[in-house]
């Protein structure tokens, strides 16, 4: 999953220009659907690879950027509104407080060299774990290439709470929750609190 982190400059995605309006646009076109919580199985297997990149992707990403606002998220996986592709979405800011807005298809993390390697122990929540937040450690520096919504190779990163978000997504269409990465005491914690809590957004039942 992890690929060699190479020398060669990387080019990353400008995520950042227009980013409220790129928003805009999309949750606009965009349906809200209801979100798959932990225990349905499409957010528990590796998804499958986006191969066609047409008009349906695009409704696909329109549909995931209204869910996103509805559930007030700040990153959505496919898997998220039961679709099964490698595709996520988010609006998120960064370490210097900077708004980035993108999708990010097939995405495959890029080693970091050690020298960017810290990690910070923030909280994180799921809306896939609704209600939930927990302490977890993870780089506060993030790069992940994938291809964008043409099937062009594009790079992102991300610092801080977005370098947080671009794992957590990426993770989710590999099938794992950030709960998967805790310890059992945290993750039997986390798992009451999303009992004890109402979501705020509309849910696909388990059943
Ligand atoms: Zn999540």
């Amino acid at each position: 999953m992890a690929q060699q982190h190479t020398e060669q400059q990387l080019d990353f995605v400008d995520d950042v220009t227009d980013a409220e309006a790129r928003e805009a646009a999309h949750r606009e076109r965009g349906t809200a659907r209801p979100i798959t919580v932990v225990g349905n199985p499409v957010l528990h297997r590796e998804c499958k690879d986006v191969t066609a990149f047409d008009d349906s992707l695009v409704a696909l990403v329109d549909d995931m950027f209204a869910s996103q606002r509805a559930a007030e998220g700040v990153g959505l996986a496919a898997n998220q509104i039961g679709v099964d592709l490698k595709v996520f979405v988010y609006d998120c800011a960064d370490d210097d407080d900077v708004r980035h807005v993108g999708a990010l298809c097939n995405p495959v993390p890029v080693e970091l060299p050690a020298d960017r390697r810290r990690l910070d122990d923030s909280n994180e929540g799921c809306l896939s774990v609704p209600g939930a937040y927990m302490e977890l450690a993870r780089p506060d520096y993030a790069i992940v290439r994938g291809q964008d919504l043409q099937g062009n190779p594009i790079v992102v990163q991300g610092t801080g709470y977005f370098a947080r978000c671009l794992q957590h997504e990426t993770d989710h269409l590999y099938g794992r929750l950030y709960i998967d990465r805790l310890s059992k005491r945290d993750r039997k914690d986390v798992l009451r609190q999303m009992a004890e809590a109402t979501p705020k957004f509309e849910t696909v039942p388990n059943d």
